[in-house]
């Protein structure tokens, strides 16, 4: 079976179909770096790690890009209040990033252009815009002309006509300096307020807007046309509205030929956020105590498509489920004896998760398949019914399905209290610098089956 996708600028299910067979440009919008993540930005990461890496399980090789927005209004704003330079406020939080994505087991993308680093292409591409007649200065800002633009609104399906007033909150028009209400900044002339944040550049000094980087870094990484753009939905628009504008109004071509936009992740009914004090990191979740695949269980296991209602009992009943691989893990280690292969179960139930995930990625019947088979297989084995193959064939199943979902792996086992006391007097003895009994700790902890590995993090138990 073909690949679907939700295509929103066609607002249906579409066959998926790459431009070049094999191969996919996926292009997904980044994080703001001026603080850390919060777990609604990392319920669109997530989305777009299970598609990427669904993709790959389908044996496509997919360039992903993902931008990095260091430099914008928020970003600044926070510069200009902790005295903090923009390249140390950025970089300190791009590391943030990873180490958030790493914890909750998402792919590293391809790429990670920062928008500071493309200043040229980004130039280059408005200068396109204005020789066209697209763009017009004004004040030394540099504005889309968005009534020379007939598509604009095919991705959002707004009314161009409704968008006069200019009510929505990011057309960031300033009605003295624009020609029209609802054009938008592509290059924002230097005022004071923005300090040592500027470039000189052949359309003056100044520095890019929020929406251009987008057009400017995928356009380079992935070429004129590519297959897909995904992002939050509150992204849809003006934001990926508007990199349409820019893109297709510069290159002539069709910008993206896929959208994919992932709802909101909402907290007890309500949108997440600082003032009604509902507003998480993974950070927060982590210090709390919450486990990381827990959490990404949560993230993944709504539709994209629809709301996730995110609550701390939802990351306990993940925790529970998870708990039940774990023991099924357990158990097929233990199946000793005679009894199935499991070589139909094992091929029906990844032929139906594969094909549940090429249904624009339905999770839901995915995990019933999984669910279902662990169900079947532990009443198998209570009737001593697998053999050794069907255990090690079931181990390699979820392995294989684990390459998509990320949250079937056996979690590590935790040390029993005497062991973890041991491993606490070795680092006494080390920091005492008494090598030999820590030596002898290490020594008689291996012989009880654990070993000790100094990570960055500190020492950390694992089973021989
Ligand atoms: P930002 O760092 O604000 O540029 O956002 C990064 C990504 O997170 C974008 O794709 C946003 O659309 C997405 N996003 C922001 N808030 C939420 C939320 N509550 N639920 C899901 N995605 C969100
Ligand atoms: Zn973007």
């Amino acid at each position: 079976m073909a690949i679907q996708f939700y295509n929103t600028l066609t607002r249906q299910k579409e066959i998926f179909e790459p431009i070049e067979p094999g191969k996919v440009g996926l292009y997904t919008c980044g994080p703001t770096v001026y603080n850390f993540a919060h777990i609604g930005n990392l319920r669109t990461f997530t989305f777009e790690d299970l598609l990427r890496r669904h993709l790959e399980y389908r044996g496509y090789a997919v360039r992903h890009v993902k931008n990095i927005t260091d430099v914008e209004d928020k970003i600044i704003r926070t510069c200009r209040e902790t005295g903090e330079s923009l390249k140390a406020l950025t970089t300190r939080f791009f590391d943030a990033f990873l180490q958030d994505i790493d914890a909750i087991g998402l792919l590293r993308a391809t790429e990670y252009p920062r928008a500071t680093d493309h200043i040229n292409d980004i130039v280059a591409l408005i200068q396109t815009l204005l020789e066209k007649g697209y763009a017009y200065e004004s004040d030394g800002s540099v504005y889309f002309r968005l009534g020379a633009f007939k598509d604009y609104g095919k991705l959002s399906h707004h009314d161009l006509d409704a968008l006069k007033t200019g009510a929505s909150g990011r057309v960031d028009s300033d009605e003295y300096a624009t020609e029209d209400a609802r054009d938008f900044a592509l290059w924002k002339a230097w005022d004071e307020e923005d300090g040592p944040v500027f470039w000189e550049t052949a359309i003056g000094k100044g520095r890019p807007g929020w929406h251009i980087e987008c057009s400017a870094m995928s356009t380079k990484s992935l070429g004129p046309t590519f297959d897909i753009h995904s992002g939050g939905i509150d992204l849809m628009f003006p934001h990926h509205e508007n990199e349409i504008a820019q893109s297709e109004a510069a290159t002539g071509k069709p910008f993206v030929r896929y959208w994919l936009h992932c709802e909101h992740l909402i907290v007890e009914g309500r949108k997440m956020s600082k003032s009604l004090n509902n507003f998480f990191t993974l950070r927060d979740l982590l210090d709390r105590g919450y486990d990381p695949t827990a959490l990404r269980y949560v993230l993944i296991s709504t539709h994209y498509r629809q709301r996730l209602n995110f609550s701390f009992d939802a990351i306990e009943a993940a925790k529970e489920t998870l708990h039940r691989v774990r023991d099924f893990r357990l158990r097929l280690r233990a199946v000793t004896g005679e009894g199935s292969d499991l070589i139909e179960e094992t091929a029906q139930c990844e032929a139906q998760f594969a094909a549940a995930l090429d249904d624009d990625l339905n999770i839901a019947e995915a995990m019933a398949a999984v669910f279902d088979f662990i169900r079947d297989t532990n009443k198998l084995i209570d009737q001593n019914g697998v053999s050794l193959q069907g255990a090690a064939n079931a181990e390699t199943m979820l392995d294989r399905l684990d390459t998509v979902v990320g949250v079937f792996g056996m979690p590590a086992e935790e040390a029993p209290e005497d062991v973890q006391a041991l491993a606490l007097e070795r680092q006494a003895a080390r920091r005492a610098k008494d090598f030999k009994r820590a030596d002898a700790i290490r020594d008689e902890l291996a012989a009880s089956g654990w070993i000790i590995e100094d990570t960055p993090d500190g020492p950390r138990l694992k089973r021989v």
